[in-house]
């Protein structure tokens, strides 16, 4: 039985959200669409296997084939990035985090992070997380006038606080990082260096930004982002540290491996590997930068002065909208983005001043530099006349035609726009 037949709802949700993502504009930077053959390795009969322990070394029987699997995934893995170790088992960006420390640190120990609203993810100490009540967490500030991270305050709190461990990696942060001077500053302090690059991951192993993992003790990501995998997490880490990191996941913080979704991984490392992934990437960084040009002509305030990677993080304080209230408007017209924090935003997170936007999800389906100048007039118009029935007609009718243009999953059904035809859907 398939699945419609023995589960129609699920079914018709799955069906319903496919259509979703084939008729919006998927501004959300950290989302990506995998390729049919990932999906195809992620809804596999590997889903059945337990095969706690690592390639060579299980706990259990019959893992000759999940063996394979896992040893194709990390020896692509330590290709793309020059890894010395690494472990492809982490579930997700913040269990990879939370071993990261792990291996490295102790309860109590104190890590210097970025400020959450200048641009840190959650996982690097957010008082809400089980992070935050385990490690001491300080931070460090992006500069208000240049917006780039403001390594003479990073030195001076490294020489205050002695932290163990310097963290970088960003969730909003648009700007290249200096890895070389973290490292200097670190080994002053004889403090750890770890990197989590979920959201860049597939600019540097396409050979577009500067790469810490030559360099860091540990790196971490996920898989679902620019690398345009399956939803996972993975750890590089110098050899020094292979065993520490992979105690810590297995047996310290997981169970069984999901050797569906390594497998997964392993063929979008695959797919990463090729030379068409760099022009993938290229075009990722060329979108961004048009984009960003086109909203500073519409006089979007772009936070951190500029984009060096695929994020934009948009000030919307003078365009008189709060993030939430432009997240909803472009929503109902099938733009979708995310709300979010401004460095040391005077409003709250549910709704902060700002809005973040990136390019790889349209990119895979094909944009090029002129779609995102497209887009830009389009979010222009929508945010500039939010109550204006006929404007937000007219951008819908714009998006439909681009999202016909390039076709997402056609392998798939074919896309349906009932939902677009009636004034139902027009007041969201
Ligand atoms: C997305 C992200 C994570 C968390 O990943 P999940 O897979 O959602 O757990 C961690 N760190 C950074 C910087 C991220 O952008």
């Amino acid at each position: 039985m398939r699945l419609n037949d023995t589960d129609p709802q699920i079914s018709t949700a799955i069906k319903n959200e496919l259509q979703r993502q084939q008729n919006a504009i998927e501004l959300i930077p950290s989302e990506n669409f995998c390729s049919l053959a990932v999906l195809e390795a992620l809804g596999s009969v590997l889903t059945n296997k337990y095969a706690e322990g690592y390639p060579g070394n299980r706990y259990y029987g019959g893992t000759e084939n999940v063996d394979t699997v896992e040893d194709l995934a990390r020896a692509r893995a330590k290709q793309l990035f020059g890894a010395e170790h690494v472990n492809v088992q982490p579930l997700s960006g913040a269990p990879a985090n939370l071993a990261a420390y792990f291996a490295l640190l102790n309860p109590g120990d104190t890590i210097l992070g970025m400020d959450l609203s200048h641009g840190g993810h959650l996982t690097h100490g957010h008082p809400v997380t089980i992070m935050a009540k385990l490690f001491n967490f300080i931070r460090y500030k992006t500069d208000r006038t240049s917006g780039l991270i403001d390594y003479d305050n990073l030195r001076q709190m490294a020489r205050e606080n002695k932290p163990k461990l310097i963290l970088v990696g960003y969730s909003a942060y648009s700007r290249e990082i200096n890895y070389e001077k973290i490292k200097e500053i670190a080994d002053e302090v004889n403090a750890y260096t770890m990197a989590d690059i979920a959201h860049i991951a597939g600019l540097i192993c396409a050979g577009l930004m500067n790469n810490p993992v030559p360099l860091f003790d540990v790196v971490t990501t996920t898989t679902h982002k620019t690398l345009r995998g399956p939803r996972g997490g993975m750890i590089m880490c110098k050899a020094k540290w292979a065993k520490q990191i992979d105690k810590t996941v297995f047996p310290g913080l997981q169970g069984g491996p999901h050797m569906h979704n390594i497998a997964a991984k392993a063929v979008a490392f695959k797919e990463a590997l090729e030379p068409s992934f760099k022009n993938y990437a290229e075009q990722i960084m060329k979108n961004a930068k048009a984009f960003e040009k086109r909203l500073k002509e519409h006089e979007f305030t772009i936070m951190f002065g500029a984009t060096d990677n695929h994020l934009l993080l948009i000030d919307l304080t003078n365009k008189g909208l709060t993030g939430k209230q432009a997240q909803i408007t472009l929503d109902a017209v099938q733009i979708t983005c995310n709300k979010n924090m401004i460095p040391d935003d005077p409003r709250n997170p549910m709704d902060p001043s700002g809005i973040r936007l990136g390019t790889p999800a349209m990119t895979t389906r094909g944009f090029i530099e002129s779609d995102f100048e497209l887009i830009a007039d389009l979010i222009n118009e929508t945010l500039s006349n939010p109550d204006d029935l006929e404007s937000r007609e007219n951008v819908k009718k714009q998006i439909m035609e681009l999202t016909k243009k390039y076709p997402l999953y056609p392998e798939l059904t074919t896309i349906q726009r009932t939902d677009l035809a009636g004034r139902a859907l027009l007041s969201p």
